[in-house]
């Protein structure tokens, strides 16, 4: 049976390394890309996304899912990009990393693959809290990708 591999997005440059890691990983094993994305209100001012987009404060709930909906696009291009042929998407609503772990065991994923960092501002820490609550909640294997 064909693999699959889920991979977080929150738009930051490592998880676009994990994608580009995932989807080379993808293109030599036959297997299928998962790309979740799990909205988060942003604290700052203002917040850069992959594909060049931009959220601020006081963002409706439509509208994260709207930019939810543009990251996970944007992923899904750059992993079609680097050859893999089967890329799904979703955008789920709730906390970021018990919604992957969820994700993960609904759709009985083979791995997880996500970025050491996101979009945090905590540059000295070497994992994030997303994918250091993923790596210890979740049953599969988990790569993280610097
Ligand atoms: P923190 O959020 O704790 O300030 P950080 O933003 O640097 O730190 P994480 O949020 O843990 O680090 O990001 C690590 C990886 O987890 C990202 O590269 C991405 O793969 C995944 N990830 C983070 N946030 C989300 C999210 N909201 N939805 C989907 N995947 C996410
Ligand atoms: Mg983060």
């Amino acid at each position: 049976m064909s693999k699959l591999i889920l991979v977080p997005v929150d738009g930051s440059d490592p998880a676009k390394k994990a994608i580009e890691f995932a989807a080379d990983w993808a293109k030599h094993h036959d297997a299928t890309l998962l790309l979740v994305h799990v909205p988060e209100p942003p604290v700052g001012d203002e917040v850069m996304v992959m594909g060049g987009a931009s959220i601020y404060m006081h963002t409706t709930p439509d509208e994260l899912r709207t930019i939810g909906d543009s990251i996970v696009k944007a992923g899904a291009e750059l992993a079609r990009e680097q050859g893999c042929k089967s890329v799904e998407t979703l955008v789920e609503i709730g906390d970021p990393a018990r919604k992957i772990v969820a994700v993960a065991e609904d759709r009985k994923v083979d791995m997880i693959v996500m970025g050491t960092r996101g979009l945090g501002d905590w540059k000295s820490l070497l994992l994030g809290s997303v994918s250091h609550k993923v790596t210890h909640l979740a049953d599969c294997t988990c790569v993280t990708v610097r």
